[in-house]
């Protein structure tokens, strides 16, 4: 199953995505993780959006859109993919749906993660992640055992630098203006699916399973 994740930053898109890629073997591509990654590794790539990405603005559509149009061609056919932090703007969604065509290749569910302003405030300044393994963990909902290591790598963990109090601000900015638009413009596919991402992770997990299925099903919740 190809899936793609939507949800404002902080609404547990890789928290979910990384279960999901776990338990049904998908391969978990997140934009951000990728740039993140490009950036700690001072590649021409991250050079490049290093100042965007601190600032919580959007890597320019044509740049991301390659890149991953190339991650998904280089995947085996017919393994299921997960896509996380993207499309984010109309434009993106509206290549990925050029590339569904040209490729052939279906995203089956779109699944939106839906979670309030305030909630989402909590989260950002809450939240911890490990560089190396990714794992996200957040201070008032799910601590690490050892404070500030994480659990499954034992990485020391860090706070993201576009998690700062003025960042996030950027960031819910431009996911109104840019990347909330995207969630209209699935809302009347018949893969589209909203969850209630305001809820413990488990039941989170529970609720996208049993939309997640129904579509397999051809039914959906
Ligand atoms: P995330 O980890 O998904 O919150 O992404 C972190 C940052 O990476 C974003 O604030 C953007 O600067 C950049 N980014 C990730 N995905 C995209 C995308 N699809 N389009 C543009 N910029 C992106």
């Amino acid at each position: 199953m190809n899936i793609v994740f939507l949800g404002p930053p902080g609404s547990g898109k890789g928290t979910q995505a990384r279960r999901l890629e776990a338990e049904f073997k998908l391969t978990h591509l997140s934009t951000g993780d990728i740039f993140r990654d490009n950036i700690a590794h001072k590649t021409p790539l991250g050079l490049e959006i290093k100042s965007l990405v601190d600032a919580g603005r959007l890597v320019p559509d044509v740049l991301v859109s390659r890149m991953v149009f190339e991650k998904i061609a280089s995947f085996p056919r017919g393994s299921g993919f997960l896509l996380d932090g993207y499309p984010r703007t109309v434009e993106q969604a509206s290549a990925l749906d050029n590339f569904e065509q040209e490729s052939g290749i279906k995203i089956d569910a779109v699944v939106f993660l839906n979670v309030d302003l305030a909630e989402l405030m909590k989260r950002l300044s809450s939240r911890r992640s490990c560089a190396k393994c990714k794992e996200v963990y957040s201070l008032v909902n799910k601590p690490p055992t050892k404070e500030g290591v994480c659990d499954h790598c034992g990485t020391q963990l860090i706070e993201r630098l576009d998690d700062d109090p003025a960042v996030i601000q950027e960031r819910l900015k431009i996911y109104n203006r840019q990347t909330a638009p995207v969630v209209e413009f699935y809302r009347t596919h018949p893969t589209f699916c909203q969850v209630n991402g305001a809820q413990d992770i488990e039941s989170v997990y529970t609720e996208m399973n049993t939309a997640l299925n129904a579509l397999r099903k051809g039914k959906k919740a």
